[in-house]
């Protein structure tokens, strides 16, 4: 875990991708931290990401944290609700149960074109 869990309404898993973004952006651990707990409140409160181009993030959302670093992440209440995890969308290990979860799995944290594929 990157953060002191703290009492939020979903509860989250990271990638090696996203503690490595966290350790390379040491200088916005703040706006990070505060960020994430904003996102496990509501992870709704997000931009749904799709398809552009070479990009295809159909099944994630994403946050700002700053003008060009953004959080990359999956919902796997949504993930199975909407079939992001059926459709391939999203290959989340904690996303096998049948019924809805309350994890959030942080999968990224980069300026946003590299986030988003377009570098
Ligand atoms: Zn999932």
């Amino acid at each position: 875990m990157t953060f002191e869990p703290r009492f939020t309404r979903y509860r989250y898993v990271d990638s090696r991708a996203f503690r490595g973004g966290v350790r390379k952006y040491a200088s916005l651990r703040k706006q990070i931290a505060a960020k994430v707990n904003r996102v496990l409140d509501n992870p709704y409160n997000s931009e749904l990401l799709g398809k552009k181009g070479a990009s295809d993030l159909r099944g994630k959302r994403s946050v700002r944290v700053t003008r060009n670093i953004r959080i990359v992440f999956a919902v796997c209440e949504e993930c199975l609700l909407r079939g992001f995890k059926r459709l391939g969308f999203n290959d989340c290990a904690g996303c096998t149960k049948e019924e809805p979860d309350d994890i959030v799995v942080f999968l990224i944290i980069a300026p946003h074109e590299i986030a988003y594929g377009e570098k």
